[in-house]
């Protein structure tokens, strides 16, 4: 295997610019390079770790073992129908550089999902959502390569079981399948979705009564900037816990006991807590635990505020996620992926 690489190190490659090394590290481009690592027995020994962009992921530390780090691009229009056009992309492609693609191509739909950071391939595994909008609404197919018995496999939209930052990838499926394409399904009767308040408060503050997909995408970057913090300049993994669900019985007795709760309801009468107020609640915006703290506009993203090992970012979530258990009753869960 001539590109594979030793002690390799992490730091450039995750967005918390946590310090680890990899013992073993290639850069995948393609199905036969997965099929050359399935055939080497020696590399088929060591555990693996499936690397994009390292933006959902916290290192906690050296990975013993093999990481392939995805890379391979490409992007085609595929055809349409009636209804939709059919995009591909490989899974090395950058998910925000691919949104704007669309958006120059004339295939519009991806576009609230702008500039969140990471890789295409990624994008399926926790069903990546933002702004009212969710990758499950324009996924038609994912292609894959099954290790265990090198065969490639295609799943469409329902076998993903695309959930509130869920799929089948992080179950059955969690370190068995590479993403190697994601096949796209983009209305062709585009309409802009400003479902979410700030997003069309933005549009209309501009006086856009009917917005171009690239002025709602360019929206959605400009919120993006003003809320979360630049990975490039303080390390982070956006959100570091996800919307804890409670039921309606739950949030009516939290509700009670503090009447500013920020809940959104849900279809099946359940209600979604933002995990960012519960957090701020409990005053943890702004603090830090050495040097992992809790970023100072956005109490839901944790970052690396220089030198911050895995371990250290790992014990201010838990802390927090002490606190915000004690005040309220509820167990806020990790987004980010921990390796
Ligand atoms: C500033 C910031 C803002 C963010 N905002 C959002 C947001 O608004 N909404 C949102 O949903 N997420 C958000 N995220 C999280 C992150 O961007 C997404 O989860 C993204 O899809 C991760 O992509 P990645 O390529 O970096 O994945 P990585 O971090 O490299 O990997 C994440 C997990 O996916 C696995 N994986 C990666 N590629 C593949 C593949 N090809 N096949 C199989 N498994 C794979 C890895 O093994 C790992 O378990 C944000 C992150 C940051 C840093």
């Amino acid at each position: 295997m001539p590109d594979l690489r030793h002690d390799y190190p992490l730091r450039a490659l995750n967005t918390f610019g946590i310090a680890a090394h990899a013992k073993a590290y290639l850069q995948v481009r393609s199905v036969a390079e997965l099929r050359a690592v399935r055939d080497d027995p020696a590399l088929m020994a060591l555990p693996r770790l499936v690397l994009g962009g390292g933006s959902n992921l916290l290192l906690t530390r050296d990975v013993d073992g093999l990481v392939l780090h995805m890379t391979g691009t490409g992007i085609q229009i595929d055809g349409e129908d009636e209804h939709y056009r059919y995009v591909t992309a490989q899974a090395g492609e950058n998910w925000h550089a691919f949104v704007q693609w669309t958006l120059a191509n004339g295939c519009p739909g991806l576009e609230n999902l702008s500039l969140i950071p990471g890789t295409v391939g990624a994008s399926p595994i926790q069903n990546i959502g933002a702004y009212g909008s969710e990758l499950a609404d324009f996924v038609d197919a994912v292609t894959a390569f099954d290790f265990a018995t090198g065969d490639i496999f295609t799943l469409d939209g329902t076998a993903c079981r695309f959930a509130y930052r869920d799929s089948v990838f992080k179950h059955e499926l969690k370190d068995k399948a590479v993403i190697c394409s994601v096949r796209f399904r983009l209305p062709k009767q585009w309409q802009p979705n400003l479902r979410y308040a700030e997003l069309a408060a933005d549009i209309a503050s501009q006086g856009i009564a009917q917005p171009t997909p690239q002025q709602v995408s360019d929206a959605v970057i400009a919120i993006r900037r003003r809320k979360l913090p630049d990975p490039a300049q303080i390390g982070n993994a956006g959100s570091f816990f996800k919307n804890p669900v409670v039921s309606a019985a739950k949030r009516d007795e939290l509700l009670a006991q503090h009447p500013a709760l920020v809940s959104y309801p849900q279809a099946d009468g359940s209600y979604k807590l933002a995990a960012g107020w519960l957090i701020d609640q409990c005053g943890w915006k702004g603090k830090s635990l050495g040097a992992a703290g809790v970023h100072d506009r956005q109490a839901l993203v944790l970052v690396n505020r220089g030198g911050a090992t895995g371990a250290d970012v790992l014990v201010l979530a838990r802390t927090i996620v002490d606190d915000v258990r004690q005040r309220f009753g509820v167990t806020l869960e990790p987004e980010p992926v921990v390796a």
